[in-house]
């Protein structure tokens, strides 16, 4: 359909998609979604990886306005030195001080190609290269240096507890933390079986189990 000015729309999958949601879900849910307009009241910050496997809101089974996300290659948090640190910093600082969001949560994954390239050695003249430096750059030299006998899911971990950390400095997550107002998680998803793995205050991941989980996880 074309009111002879514009030129309709090009039909592929995706166009064909957005068809299906607004003759399917969208209309099932209508009253929700139009409910969420008066305002949007998410429950965590989510920071993670852009892969398409991972899906922010499938993994913990959330609908539309349940989760605040920020995706990039490999789920990097740069350093607060680091320019692109904005873009992780101005998210927390609106999902917490605006959203009031009680949960932030940074969440990488195994069999992650991010990974995995950091491990193959980066090709710092590309782009990708030189953005997933900045996953490593606080990781010991030691660490670098023999990256490949280092088992999947512990590397996994070391390299999303660097990008906990790294969060920690900004000044926004601290303001967050000191004034109680967010709860810092880092997770590891694993794509094979569904699992989370969880970090501990001793920095160590421990896999979530649901008879491990209480109760209390509902207050918030
Ligand atoms: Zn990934």
């Amino acid at each position: 359909m074309t009111d002879g000015k514009r030129p309709a729309p090009r039909m592929n999958s995706l166009i064909a998609g957005n068809l299906r949601f607004q003759a399917g879900k969208f209309l099932v849910e209508r009253e929700k979604f139009i409910d969420l307009l008066r305002g949007q009241e998410p429950r965590a910050l989510y920071i993670g990886c852009a892969d398409s496997r991972v899906v922010p809101n499938f993994i913990i089974d959330a609908g539309p306005g349940e989760v605040f996300v920020v995706r990039n290659v490999g789920a990097v948090v740069p350093r607060i030195e680091d320019p692109a640190s904005a873009v992780i910093a101005s998210a927390v600082e609106y999902a917490v001080f605006n959203l009031h969001v009680k949960h932030v949560v940074v969440c990488g994954h195994d069999r992650c190609g991010a990974i995995h390239a950091i491990t193959e050695g980066l090709d710092l003249s590309t782009t990708v290269g030189s953005w997933l430096s900045r996953a490593t750059s606080t990781l010991p030299a030691r660490l670098l240096a023999d990256l490949k006998s280092i088992p999947e899911p512990q590397l996994v971990e070391r390299f999303v507890r660097a990008q906990y950390v790294n969060l920690t400095t900004y000044p926004v997550m601290q303001r967050a933390l000191a004034e109680g107002k967010s709860v810092l998680h880092a997770w590891v998803y694993d794509p094979e079986t569904g699992r989370l793995r969880e970090m501990g205050d001793d920095g160590a991941f421990h896999e979530v189990r649901a008879e491990h989980v209480s109760d209390d996880w509902g207050i918030w």
